[in-house]
């Protein structure tokens, strides 16, 4: 189905819903220590903005368990100055999402003006999608916009229980970047396809598997995980992490893989130490085998080698998942060396998933990416296949 866009909707004069992603994160004196999730969502404000729109704002922040101290803690204050500062304009903060106080601010706000209403988990029945509640907050508005990526495989009443009983409809172009290159980009890729899978379970990223070998021509094996599928093949991992009881579905995702004639590359080296921790010693191991006492950190040098021939002949990379535990220095030369390696690709590269978005962050290489996810669970969600509340309530 089509996604509609907020560039097709006439806006001027409308009061336009904006679900915004602004969950951000705080220092102990409320500021906002991250803006990432704040600038994301300016394209979609600022065109609210100048297409006159009375512009309503909506966000979550944090988990809010209904205690009266949540109300000063996790208040969308910061959000709100820093989205002032952002817009050089004022934004105008109410104190609650629903009831009459907002409901008069709605109707005093002015067109290309902003409102932002507060935290809309101070109210349980949002993550619920409660109807009364989402139909409370459709009353505010006359066209609904989803530009909240990050919470899009949620069916709250913001992200999508209102979509039914507002009149107008569309994704943000925030949403709608997401869509493309991990729906269109991926979904029908140009080829060769290369997906690089790490982090740290097998278990977490089963489906994301089992979706990357049914579309991609090679999926290169990384991070903790790799140990699980060197040990299901009878390659002995020392004291490397390992789930035992996913031995036997690693051993099916390979035969998987064979069967479709998918390359499954696993780590032929590795970076080992005693225990994960900065200080240990630096082991490299140049053997699929790692011998007793040693645990597996981050691939070898000559893996890492390996899966940059694939990303540099491929037209398309995706990668989810760190090659190592990247966090500490003696074990991030793999993880920092793919997203090199991609960032001086031509292809289209995709990254998904919140560590390794955190690892090109730290790296400095978003801008050299086609695109990094800004939903970690959203965008691995999206790559399992499966249809996200908060985009399908979006489309017609
Ligand atoms: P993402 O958030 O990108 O989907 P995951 O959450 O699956 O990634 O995995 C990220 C975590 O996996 C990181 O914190 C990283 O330190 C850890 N990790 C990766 N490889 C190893 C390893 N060999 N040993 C321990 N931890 C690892
Ligand atoms: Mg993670």
């Amino acid at each position: 189905m089509a996604l509609k866009t907020i560039d097709a909707l006439e806006l001027a004069g409308k009061r336009v819903f904006i679900r915004v992603d602004f969950n951000v994160p705080l220092d102990p004196q409320g500021r906002v220590t991250d803006d990432a999730r704040i600038r994301a969502a300016l394209p979609t404000i600022r065109h609210a903005i100048q297409a006159k729109a009375k512009v309503i704002l909506a966000s979550h922040l944090g988990r809010p368990k209904g205690k009266p101290e949540d109300r000063t803690k996790l208040t969308l204050e910061p959000a709100a100055v820093r989205l002032s500062e952002l817009l050089s304009q004022d934004v105008i903060l109410a104190d609650d999402c629903v009831g009459d106080g907002v409901k008069k601010l709605v109707r005093d706000l002015k067109d290309g003006h902003v409102l932002l209403l507060e935290n809309l988990r101070f109210h349980p029945e949002e993550e619920k999608n409660d109807e009364a509640f989402a139909r409370e907050l459709a009353s505010l508005a006359d066209v609904w916009v989803n530009d909240a990526f990050g919470t899009a495989h949620r069916a709250h009443a913001s992200t999508a229980g209102m979509a039914r009983f507002v009149k107008e409809k569309a994704a943000g172009f925030l949403v709608q970047k997401e869509v493309e290159y991990l729906g269109k980009a991926l979904g029908s890729p140009a080829r060769p396809f290369v997906a690089i899978v790490g982090g740290a379970k097998v278990s977490d990223k089963i489906k994301v598997l089992e979706n990357l070998i049914a579309k991609a021509d090679a999926v290169c094996v990384g991070g903790a995980m790799a140990y699980t599928f060197l040990k299901a093949q009878g390659v002995p991992v020392g004291r490397s992490l390992v789930e035992e009881d996913k031995l036997e579905l690693a051993r099916q995702i390979l035969e998987r893989a064979e069967a479709r004639k998918v390359d499954l590359l696993l780590p032929v080296d590795h970076v080992c130490g005693a225990e994960p921790k900065e200080t240990a010693e630096r082991v490299v191991v140049n053997d699929r085998a790692i011998p007793d006492g040693l645990m597996g950190l981050d691939i070898g040098p000559k893996t890492l080698d390996r899966y940059r021939q694939r990303i540099a002949g491929a037209k398309t990379v995706f990668w989810n998942g760190p090659m190592g535990l990247f966090e500490q220095k003696p074990w991030s030369e793999g993880t920092f060396g793919i997203a090199r390696a991609m960032a001086a690709s031509p292809a289209v590269t995709v990254v998904g998933g919140g560590d390794s978005a955190a690892a090109v962050e730290q790296a400095g290489l978003v801008d050299k990416m086609k695109h990094v996810s800004t939903g970690g669970g959203a965008s691995l969600e999206f790559i399992e296949g499966r249809e996200l509340p908060g985009v399908k309530a979006c489309e017609e």
